[in-house]
């Protein structure tokens, strides 16, 4: 607190990682001895920058870029960009500092980091857009690369924003480096199958919960929140396997379809039109609108995906989704559970799958893209799926594992933490005092 004041949102992900690993600890008292937490808490580096761009009237804006380089000791730092009012240092180091132990978790060499800035892509032009991402590109061209830094999107960031990021990053760099930015456009780089990997991978690890509890998505009811990447492709493959997803969202309000939601009007209003989610009612009038995000919990659900943003299910709302019988939660977005939330799941029986192991699927086929690259290769999307797929299956038993062996059988928030700390801690202390 005293060192990092008001930073409200990292001391909330760094005391659920510390809480995990008191058991550790006790086994291993290396880690204390060697400093690790005090080290592993501080970010390697923390780049702040003027973003100066003009809107379509002429008019001259100033915003504040962002990337934090947090942890390299098995990898490139690796993490998306976000651009949202809302982002702050807070918020960046809080993503930053969980991108360490999810990249860990996905078993592939990539280091922990994150980045963007508040500037808020919504009601700005194409132009406007472009002009923005080039001047953000402009200064962060100078920190990242292939084999150093590898951003990729995030809130407000897909493949328009990388899109207009990767032309100036080659721009001003000059040459052909492919493997700078994940999440590219699949004409010059991209991946088959990232655009859905981080919504499938959170329906893939759910499924593995679900299965050891003897059951499975078909013939469930399923809440997602959101309606942005993650929701989209969580709610596509929740229905593939036989889930009826009845509502979905946007940072204004929440829709309830209980015909099931038709995920190609989703598509149309949020990827075509870059609408707003209550345009889905008068598509489809037998549904509710219902102003205010939140709201979406009071709904009964035998599974609930939280794919929107942090701190989305707070104590109150995890309660009305255990009263109304919810079987599992599988967090596709960034910590959207409070610590009081995964209390209310934990202590009631609730499978519960934490953001850092479910949501791990989009940054793991972003290295895919990064091996493909490399390789100057282009697998298809059956390929990269399966890969997907066993990395998934692979992160749930690793987080299992650790649970069971550190004396918290079924607590994969416990099992997710300590599995992505350890190879990170031991990768560091193998590295001296750095
Ligand atoms: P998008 O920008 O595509 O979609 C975000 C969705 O969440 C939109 O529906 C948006 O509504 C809603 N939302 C954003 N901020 C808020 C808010 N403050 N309150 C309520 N709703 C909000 O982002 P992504 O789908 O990429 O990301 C969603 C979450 O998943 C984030 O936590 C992100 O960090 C995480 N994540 C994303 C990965 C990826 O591969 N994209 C990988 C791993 C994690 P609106 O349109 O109104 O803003």
């Amino acid at each position: 607190q005293k060192r990092n004041p008001n930073e409200n949102e990292f001391h909330q992900a760094v005391k659920e990682i510390f809480d995990s690993l008191v058991p550790v600890f006790a086994k291993h008292p290396k880690y204390m001895e060697s400093g690790i937490l005090e080290r592993i808490s501080e970010p390697e580096r923390l780049i702040t920058f003027r973003v100066p761009w003009v809107d379509d009237n002429g008019k001259v804006h100033v915003n504040r870029g962002f990337r934090v380089q947090f942890n390299s000791a098995i990898g490139p730092y690796k993490g998306g960009l976000r651009f949202h009012p809302s982002v702050n240092a807070s918020i960046i180091k809080f993503l930053g500092f969980e991108q360490i132990f999810k990249n860990s978790l996905t078993g592939q060499p990539i280091g922990g980091g994150k980045g963007g800035s508040d500037f808020d892509p919504k009601g700005k032009s194409d132009n406007e857009i472009m002009r923005f991402t080039q001047s953000f590109m402009t200064e962060l061209c100078k920190y990242i690369g292939p084999d150093a830094d590898v951003p990729a999107g995030d809130i407000g960031v897909g493949a328009r924003e990388v899109g207009y990021m990767f032309g100036q990053y080659k721009r001003i760099r000059g040459g052909y480096e492919a493997g700078v930015l994940t999440g590219k456009g699949l004409g010059y780089g991209g991946s088959l199958g990232r655009t859905e990997a981080t919504g499938y991978g959170t329906v893939y690890f759910v499924q593995e919960m679900l299965k050891d509890a003897g059951s499975s998505f078909e013939g469930s009811t399923v809440v997602v929140s959101g309606s942005g990447n993650v929701s989209t492709y969580a709610i596509e493959k929740a229905q593939s396997l036989g889930a009826k997803v009845v509502a979905c969202s946007d940072s204004g309000g929440y829709v309830y379809d209980p015909n099931g939601i038709n995920l190609a009007t989703v598509k149309q209003i949020k990827e075509v039109e870059r609408k707003r989610i209550s345009e889905y009612v008068n598509v489809h009038p037998h549904a509710e609108y219902h102003e205010g995000c939140t709201g979406i919990w009071s709904i009964p659900c035998d599974i609930a995906l939280p794919c929107a943003t942090q701190n989305e299910i707070n104590e109150e709302s995890a309660k009305l989704l255990v009263a109304n019988g919810v079987k599992a939660v599988g967090e596709g977005a960034n910590m959207p559970s409070t610590l009081e939330a995964i209390e209310v799941f934990l202590t009631n029986s609730v499978l519960f799958g934490p953001a850092k192991a479910a949501n791990a699927g989009g940054v793991a086929v972003s290295a895919l893209e990064m091996a493909q690259n490399s390789m100057r290769l282009a697998w298809t999307f059956e390929e990269v799926d399966a890969k997907l797929h066993d990395i998934m299956v692979n992160i749930y038993k690793s987080a299992v594992n650790a649970a069971n062996e550190y004396g918290y059988p079924g607590n994969l928030v416990v099992g997710a933490n300590i599995a992505g700390f350890l190879k990170v801690a031991d990768a560091m202390m193998a590295q001296g005092v750095i």
